[in-house]
């Protein structure tokens, strides 16, 4: 187990689509421990395989979206293996969306508000779910990226180039 520097835009790999496991064995599970090792360490609630250079179709989540007596987020951690989305809703919502990959730059992006969601586990056992909310818009978030897609890709052009010019600006200032 480790934490793995993450991938960042414009890096191409983050354009890559990825492929679909073949088999769920130990090396997935080493490949699912490394990617929460590094998404806890980053403060982040979800990471696709790819953001840590690993072009499979593999994600893991955790919202963290409870808190202990102390006030300290529970973890819930979350492994989605092929993941595939189903009927996404018509309806759709919005959400200031973040990215690993795109340190400390948020927007809003438009996506279906709702949508069922089939995968499977570490186990190598079949699921599906029906996810809204923060789970549907992490979920679809993450599911982009396993299609070489980044959330900025959802955004005009115009605020790309303005969230590329602040990273760089970020960037150059951290140098
Ligand atoms: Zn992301």
């Amino acid at each position: 187990m480790a934490v793995l520097p993450i991938v960042e835009v414009p890096d191409p790999r983050l354009k890559l689509i990825s492929t679909p496991v073949e088999g769920v064995d130990d090396d997935t599970r080493a490949l699912i421990a490394d990617m929460f090792d590094t998404m806890y360490d980053a403060n982040g609630i979800g990471l696709a395989a790819i953001q840590i250079g690993v072009p499979k179709r593999v994600l893991v989540m955790d919202l963290q979206e409870e808190e202990d007596e102390e006030g300290k987020p529970i973890r819930a951690p979350r492994v989605f293996i092929n993941p595939e989305i189903l009927d996404p809703a018509d309806e759709r919502s919005l959400y200031n969306e973040g990215c690993l990959s795109v340190p400390d730059q948020y927007a809003e992006v438009e996506r279906p508000k709702r949508c069922r969601v089939k995968w499977l586990d570490e186990d190598g056992k079949a699921h599906e779910e029906a996810f809204e909310g923060l789970l549907a818009v992490c979920i679809q978030h993450e599911m982009d990226h396993l299609n070489g897609i980044v959330f900025l890709d959802h955004l005009s052009r115009l605020k790309r180039q303005m969230i590329m010019k602040k990273l760089d600006k970020q960037r150059r200032a951290a140098a």
